[in-house]
Formats: C-alpha cells, sequence, structure tokens
C-alpha cells in the first residue's frame, strides 16, 4: 500500500467496517421476517411524578433478541428499520403489545391509572394509517385511549401539514395523548407546537445532563429548563424529564416545575413482568425512597 493515499483504502478495507457493514445489511434484511418470527421484545421503564414519586406511566422500549446477534438496542435497528419501511410492521407490533399489555395491567391494578408511552417514528406518520392502527389495537386490546401515549420526535411534526397534521388531530379527538420526544434537540418552537395537539414534552437528556450531581450546578441550563417549564405550563403542556440519574436531578427538576421524570435513578428499562411485581408490592426500588405506586 502507498502511504499517500494508503488511508482512503485502510478504511475501504478495514475488516472492522466491513463487518460492520455485512451486520448492516444482514439486519437490515431480516427485520420484517424477524417480526413475523416474533424475535423482538419490549422493556418498560417507569415515568413518575417528581412532586409525589408516583408513577404515573411505563415508556415501551423495544429490544431485538436476535439469534445469532444477541440482544440488540434499538439504536442498532430502529434506523435501518425507517430506511427500508420494516418499521411500519415493526411499529405496529410494538404498539399491539404495548397496549395489551397496558390493558393486563389495568384489569390487574385498576386503581393504578397506568399510561402506556409509545415511540412513533416519522414514517408511520407520514406513510402509514396510523389513525386506523391506533383505532384498531385500542378495540381489540380494550384499552382506554386515555392510557396510551405517542411519542413523536419534532421532526416527525415539524411542518406537518395535510394528512400527517390530521392524523394527529384524529389521535388527540380519540383521546390518546401526543407527547413530543426529545424535546429541544431539534428546531422546531413551543409556539409552533402550542399549535398542535400536544399534551407533554419530554425535555431530552442533554439538558438534564446538566443538573448533574456533583458538579456546580449551570445557571445557564436551569433558567432555559425553568423558562421552557413555565411556558409550556401556560400553553397547558406538561413535562417530562428524561435521563434523571440521580436524587439532585430529580430534586432540581421537580423544583424547577417539571412534572414526571424518567430515568434510570427510578428504573432501567425492564420487563414486564417487573412492572408487574412493582405495581403489586408499592415502593417499586426497595430502599428508594419517595417511588411509590398508586393514584395519590
Ligand atoms: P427515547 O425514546 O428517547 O428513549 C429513551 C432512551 O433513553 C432509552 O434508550 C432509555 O433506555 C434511555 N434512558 C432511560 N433513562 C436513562 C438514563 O437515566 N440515562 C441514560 N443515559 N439513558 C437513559 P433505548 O431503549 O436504547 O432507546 C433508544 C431510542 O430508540 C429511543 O429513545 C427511541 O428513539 C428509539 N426507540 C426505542 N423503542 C422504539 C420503538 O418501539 N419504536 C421507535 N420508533 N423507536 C424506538
Ligand atoms: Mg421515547
Ligand atoms: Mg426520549
Ligand atoms: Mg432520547
Amino acid at each position: 500500500w502507498a502511504k499517500a493515499d494508503g488511508k482512503a483504502r485502510w478504511t475501504l478495507f478495514d475488516p472492522e467496517r466491513n463487518a460492520h457493514r455485512m451486520t448492516r445489511q444482514a439486519l437490515s434484511s431480516t427485520l420484517r421476517p424477524a417480526v413475523e418470527r416474533d424475535e423482538f421484545v419490549l422493556q418498560y421503564q417507569p415515568l413518575v411524578g417528581l412532586g409525589d414519586g408516583v408513577v404515573r406511566g411505563v415508556e415501551a422500549l423495544v429490544r431485538w433478541r436476535h439469534p445469532q446477534f444477541g440482544m440488540l438496542a434499538p439504536n442498532r435497528f430502529i434506523g435501518l428499520a425507517e430506511e427500508t419501511g420494516a418499521i411500519v410492521p415493526l411499529g405496529r407490533w410494538v404498539l399491539a403489545t404495548a397496549c395489551r399489555q397496558a390493558r393486563r395491567w389495568q384489569l390487574e391494578h385498576p386503581g393504578v391509572p397506568l399510561v402506556v408511552s409509545v415511540n412513533v417514528a416519522v414514517r408511520q406518520v407520514w406513510d402509514s394509517d396510523l389513525v386506523a392502527d391506533v383505532a384498531a389495537i385500542l378495540a381489540e386490546t380494550g384499552l382506554p385511549p386515555r392510557l396510551l401515549q405517542l411519542e413523536l420526535t419534532e421532526s416527525a411534526v415539524m411542518g406537518s401539514a395535510g394528512r400527517p397534521l390530521q392524523q394527529l388531530h384524529q389521535l388527540s379527538d380519540m383521546g390518546v395523548a401526543i407527547a413530543i420526544d426529545d424535546f429541544g434537540t431539534g428546531y422546531s418552537n413551543l409556539a409552533y407546537l402550542s399549535r398542535l395537539p400536544v399534551s407533554t414534552l419530554k425535555l431530552d437528556g442533554s439538558f438534564v445532563h446538566g443538573f448533574r450531581s456533583g458538579e456546580p450546578p449551570n445557571p445557564a441550563d436551569e433558567t432555559i429548563v425553568e423558562a421552557l417549564v413555565q411556558l409550556a405550563h401556560r400553553l397547558g403542556i406538561k413535562v417530562t424529564a428524561e435521563c434523571v440519574e440521580s436524587a439532585e436531578q430529580a430534586e432540581r427538576l421537580g423544583r424547577i416545575g417539571c412534572d414526571t421524570g424518567q430515568g434510570w435513578f427510578y428504573s432501567r428499562p425492564v420487563p414486564a413482568d417487573s412492572i408487574s411485581a412493582l405495581l403489586g408490592t408499592g415502593p417499586a426500588v426497595p430502599g428508594r425512597a419517595g417511588f411509590v405506586c398508586g393514584s395519590a
């Protein structure tokens, strides 16, 4: 190899990169059959009231139990699924599975109104009949629409007009809650979002990281979050903080007015059974005060 242009060639034939590319291809082409083979599983992560420590809901997070590569995180395949369009059947499976599970929790623990929050990809809103899918799944599972929340990213709703916008309104009219996921990472603004039927903003983890314990608080972060929360509240929109990893973060986010928090401080994403156990026993995480189940 000539040293001068060796770099480019090396990257071209880099075995690791090549393996990576082959893995991508293998994953990409097996996504659809994997949905049919039932290789996906959902984990659930609690959403907790910052003021009272009550579990308000859970977010459903998909994993791929791959026969060859083991348990794969969504960042390994959601992008591919979006590119190939496999996200539409996969997304339908996620919705149906999450709603079925949420209905089971509702029947087992009628005193605990637990909302299941489901991530929805751009293509599900733009290229598929999401309203018909949601309506059919709610009818099939018997889950009341008020116990379902859909999480869309800013890019999914930005500039949405025509059918996508109409779908959002129809879903909201059905009683399904719409949340904006990873809020603050895109270019949308609250003035725009306030014209959409959005009930919750999920504040991206990058804001919350500024609230890391042990580090001096970044006053700019705190001021921005506080102003965002106030503005959201005036528009009738609730705020969930993602990536809450410490008691200190939870305390400060609560003081600033965020409504709910989600993160490792409360719980990692866990299998459905662990949520059932948590709903049955009261305190979710042993020794972690202020995290209770119920409808206080
Ligand atoms: P997201 O919707 O923003 O989900 C939150 C992510 O943050 C999850 O990663 C969760 O495990 C992680 N997380 C939760 N608490 C903490 C914390 O305290 N610290 C840190 N560092 N991370 C925390 P996960 O499960 O790997 O999912 C990644 C992304 O994949 C999700 O981000 C979502 O955009 C996408 N995704 C997951 N499931 C689905 C799905 O069913 N459909 C679609 N379309 N996308 C999904
Ligand atoms: Mg999400
Ligand atoms: Mg998020
Ligand atoms: Mg996120």
